[in-house]
Order: C-alpha cells, then structure tokens, then sequence
C-alpha cells in the first residue's frame, strides 16, 4: 500500500521565516513533527531547484541552471516514476511546473500572479485530493517569496507573511491527515532568503529547514535537495 503524501514547497522560506511558524514550532516542540537541514542546490534561484526537487539531480546535470530557462525537465521525475507504479500525482503550484513537468501529472491546477494568496492557492490543493485523490500532491506556495523580494528577507513583512502562512497552513495539513491518517505531509522550501533576496551563497539562502508531519517519523533524511526526491519516493512506496 503506498502511503500518501503532500509537499509542501513554501517557496523562499529561509530558517529566519520558519522559525516565525508558531503552529509549526508547536508541532516540532510536542514531538508530532521533525525538523532539519537542507542544504538547497546551486545556485539558490527557485526553477533550478524545482528542477533538483523533482529529479533528483544537481542544476548542472538536468541543465535547468537559470529562471529564464523555460523547458520541460528532461529524464525520469519522481512524477514519471511514481506513474510507472500505478500512482497518481497532482500540482497545486506557480505556472513554471506546468512548463517543467506539466504533461507527466495527472492533476493539475497552476497560477501565474507572484502574488497569489496561499489560501487560494490551498483550496485548489484541497479540491484536487478530494477529486483526484492523488498518491503525491505538491502544493507550492509564492506569498513568502513574494514578501521576502519585496520588503528583505530580514524584514517585517517576510516574518508576517511567513506567519499568515502558518496559520492557513494548519486546516490544509488537518484536512489531509484526517483524510489519510498513514499519510505524511513533509514542508520545505526551494531555497532561502537574505536581506536583499536570494541567488547567492550565504547560509541564510543556501540552508533551509525541511519538517516532516508523519508517523512512525522517517528514520533517515536528506541532507540537500539532490536527494529530495528519492526520500519522498521512499515514503510514498516503501510502506
Ligand atoms: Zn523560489
């Protein structure tokens, strides 16, 4: 039996930003939810790592190295690969993965305004797994990016973005477990965030919190976005 789960990519959420998750933080603090590293893959802009997520891959072996690159995802996704086993997969996401995987996903709904709320962006995800049902939903949310590129990923509005967030957050992941109880929901983010945005090398965009809601918890965890893909494969098949 696979088990379901939903990916939750919070895009930009630097460790500053979740750790301003106070629903969050409670989970991690009553054992309910684990949290650790990821050190995203270079260089820290959002189309390259969706491309890693997904592949497995670093940037400079799926060739996607740029957000300018607008092409579908060469070789095998964990979206192919999970389709090869019978299983269904959705996106509730911003437009560049209907460009990078849009054919290979069997629901979909995409959105193409940066500055999409989340919580429109999570009843589409909502309707998607009771439509669809689908073994993999990856749910991909802008508004933190959004806030961290407009204001700083050091400012105000990025803390309270993040923490408007988390509290739309907490229906999704109810909604979703008390539809799957064996399922997992894993929250992570494409890249992280400095004061001036993201692209560069410093700690505060390179390393990012990832934070799995599940039990039993996961006995092993990537340590960067190349193997992303191959844990949430484990999860969903290996049950
Ligand atoms: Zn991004």
């Amino acid at each position: 039996m696979p088990r379901p789960l939903v990916f939750v990519l919070v895009d930009g959420l630097s460790r500053r930003g979740a750790l301003a998750m106070p629903g969050l933080a409670a989970l991690v603090a009553r054992g309910e939810a684990f949290r650790w590293s990821v050190e995203v893959a270079e260089p820290t802009w959002s189309r390259p790592n969706y491309a890693t997520l997904v592949s497995g891959l670093s940037p400079a072996r799926h060739g996607i190295t740029r957000n300018e690159q607008r092409q579908p995802l060469d070789g095998e996704t964990l979206f192919d690969t999970l389709r090869q086993h019978g299983l269904r997969t959705a996106v509730a996401g911003y437009h560049w993965w209907n460009e990078l995987v849009g054919p290979r996903v069997d629901g979909a709904w995409y959105y193409v305004a940066d500055d999409t709320p989340d919580v429109v962006v999570l009843d589409q995800a909502e309707r998607l797994f009771a439509d669809i049902h689908p073994h993999f939903l990856l749910v991909h949310l802008m508004s933190v990016d959004y806030a961290g590129h407009r204001e700083g990923g050091y400012s105000l509005a990025y803390q309270e973005a993040a923490q408007r967030l988390d509290g739309h957050l907490f229906p999704f992941v109810s909604a979703w477990q008390e539809r799957y109880p064996h399922g997992a929901v894993i929250i992570g983010a494409d890249h992280g965030m400095a004061e001036r945005g993201h692209g560069g090398m410093s700690a505060d965009e390179r390393v990012v919190y990832y934070f799995a809601v599940m039990k039993p918890m996961p006995g092993r965890w990537p340590g960067s976005q190349e193997g992303v893909r191959a844990f949430l494969e484990a999860l969903i098949l290996d049950c």
